[in-house]
């Protein structure tokens, strides 16, 4: 399946970015738009209410946490195997019926986090910190892999 968004919301601070220039130039004839400073979020959340609008909506933005979060099942009563996820994509614009997607995620739309290379140097930097630990880090809490 080629996906092809009918629009693409811009947050501003990523508009001149590497992979935001490289989806712009994927879909040059999808219209785009950069959201307003401070309301992007409540603008983004209002157009893509729709669940069907909202799969083809791509929202290009920064990711500035940490990206990379403990697995969501660790416990204290389990024994972690140091496994971690980073989520560089949220939603799919696929609509598999058994998918946990469609109910887990509050949002419609389709999220890339365009600032790839600040995610990757930090999920590095936690790597390195622990030397003595292999690390195992997934892609498919928010997305599909
Ligand atoms: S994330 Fe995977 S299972 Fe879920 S809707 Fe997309 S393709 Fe289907």
């Amino acid at each position: 399946m080629k996906y092809i968004p009918d629009q693409i919301f811009i947050e501003p601070e990523v508009e001149t970015s590497f992979y935001t220039q490289k989806v712009l130039s994927k879909f040059q004839d999808v219209q785009r738009r950069v959201l307003p400073q401070g309301d992007g979020l409540k603008l983004l959340e209002e157009t893509t209410r729709n669940l069907f609008k909202g799969k083809k909506t791509l929202f290009l933005k920064a990711f500035h946490a940490e990206p990379a979060k403990i697995c969501p099942g660790y416990s204290d009563q389990v024994l972690c195997c140091n496994y971690y996820v980073i989520n560089l994509i949220e939603n799919c614009p696929l609509e598999c019926s058994y998918c946990i997607l469609q109910a887990y995620l509050n949002k419609t739309n389709l999220t890339f986090h365009v600032n790839v290379e600040e995610i990757m140097r930090k999920t590095a930097e936690l790597v390195k910190s622990q030397p003595n630990r292999p690390f195992r880090i997934g892609t498919g809490e928010h997305s599909d892999s």
